[in-house]
């Protein structure tokens, strides 16, 4: 049985565009308006030769106010089916409400986490996504799924936490 990674965090933080990177290929559907609905899909993924199941999230409707909780909502069911999660936040905003009120769930939940802070495409960018250590989720890893930047140190933590 091939162990799921489930791709969780707020709207527009880049998940499928990271989903679609570790693929090689363009499936999972970038959006570039949040909150699109959408459900959660399922791709066959391999590392190294490592195969694993990529679950990409999101796509939820939710006025502000309840936005917070339909995405915490939304991550709890992905996080709770995952053998390893695998959460993104955005570097260029930095730590927000909805990415707080994930790592509530991620820590509940006791799964193995790794922490990519996307959106690094430059130098410029790398003093935010050290800022992400104070999420308490360990080494945050800077990525660009964008430009593929950082994708094989993440992968790498990420079969190695399962
Ligand atoms: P999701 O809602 O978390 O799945 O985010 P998407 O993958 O749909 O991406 C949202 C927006 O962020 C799109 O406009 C992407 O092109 C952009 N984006 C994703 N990854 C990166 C990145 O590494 N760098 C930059 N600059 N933009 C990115
Ligand atoms: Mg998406």
């Amino acid at each position: 049985i091939k162990p799921i990674v489930a791709v969780v965090g707020r709207p527009n933080v880049g998940k499928s565009t990271l989903v679609n990177r570790i693929l090689g290929r363009r499936e999972a559907v970038v959006q570039d308006q949040p909150g699109v609905t959408r459900d959660r899909v399922s791709y066959d993924a391999n590392w190294n030769g490592r195969e694993f199941v990529l679950v990409d999230t999101g796509g939820w409707m939710s006025d502000a106010q309840g936005m917070a909780a339909a995405i915490a909502e939304q991550a709890e069911l992905a996080i709770s089916l995952a053998d390893a999660v695998l959460f993104v936040v955005d570097a260029t905003v930095g730590t927000t409400d909805e990415d707080e009120a994930v790592v509530r769930v991620l820590r509940r939940s006791q799964k193995p986490v790794v922490l990519a802070a996307n959106k690094v495409d430059d130098q410029r960018h790398e003093m935010m996504a050290a800022t992400m250590w104070n999420l308490g989720l360990g080494e945050p890893f800077p990525v660009s799924a964008l430009h593929g930047r950082g994708s094989g140190d993440l992968l790498d933590a990420v079969l190695n936490s399962i």
